[in-house]
């Protein structure tokens, strides 16, 4: 039900879909493109690695969209449910102490657990602090999570997002987290004029709230380099209550929430 392997399964159920990254590991960082319209939306999910819940629920999304045939010629629709799929495979099983990549990792960071931690991809970076908007190392070595890595994409799970906006430079953003039940819109006061005024009409029909992060939330994320290079609409919206990893048992309201807040967007943009 969870982890890159179901991602690969459900991939198979989807027409059109493409390989738009390799990981350090040798995994594909799978992109479903649903829809013909001329504008486009980016949605997706997974930077983090125990955030996993939140690939299995956008995953669902992109079936359900799939079957609404209204919103085909309206846009192209492109779905990356899971960005970090190394990451996600450590938080779910652990490191592979086979692998001398990982004996590295365990070195570096003297975690035993990485079940409870681990937020990076293979290389002890963390993606939601590796695009260059406002990037800067919080940390200075690999760690489990908020290292910014040596420059700013220069990790392949950031370079194929950050080329997937560039190349379609869509009108809605959305990155998928978990948790707090929250949408935040905005990176230095660079968003779009409608994009406050639209987080809350989606907050206020999915009991989510808007707002703005403090503190180390605001730098190198994905949504905040395409506000900054764009001014189009991007949002970050944290998925559930709880502690990440979030249980099983939250999926089936993650998926409603990532339904009703992806379609509720889509209607106000496009
Ligand atoms: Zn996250």
């Amino acid at each position: 039900m969870y982890g890159y392997p179901h991602i690969c399964e459900e991939i198979k159920g989807f027409k059109k879909v493409s390989v738009i990254g390799n990981t350090r590991e040798k995994r594909n960082i799978f992109c479903i493109e649903l829809g013909t319209g001329d504008k486009c939306a980016v949605f997706s999910a997974a930077f983090h690695g125990l955030e996993y819940l939140t690939a299995t629920a956008l995953i669902e999304f992109a079936k359900r969209f799939s079957e609404i045939s209204e919103y085909h010629s309206r846009l192209r629709l492109f779905v990356v449910p899971m960005v970090n799929p190394d990451g996600v495979e450590i938080a779910i099983n652990g490191i592979d102490p086979k692998n001398a990549y990982h004996r590295d990792i365990i070195k570096h960071t003297g975690i035993i657990d990485f079940t409870k931690v681990w937020q990076a991809n293979a290389s002890g970076v963390d993606i939601n602090h590796n695009f260059n908007a406002g990037w800067d190392s919080i940390c200075d070595s690999p760690a489990p999570t908020k290292y910014g890595g040596e420059y700013p994409e220069s990790e392949p799970e950031t370079r194929a997002i950050a080329n997937l906006l560039r190349k379609t430079e869509p009108e809605l953003f959305i990155a998928f987290h978990s948790q707090g039940k929250e949408i935040y819109y905005d990176f230095n006061g660079l968003e779009s004029e409608s994009a406050k005024e639209n987080a809350e009409f989606v907050a206020k029909r999915t009991g989510y709230k808007a707002t703005v992060p403090d503190g180390t939330a605001t730098f190198g994320g994905a949504k905040d380099y395409y506000i900054q290079e764009y001014h189009k609409e991007a949002y970050t919206v944290e998925l559930g209550m709880g502690k990440n990893p979030l249980p099983h048992s939250a999926l089936p309201e993650m998926i409603n929430d990532v339904y009703n807040i992806g379609r509720n967007f889509i209607d106000r943009v496009f």
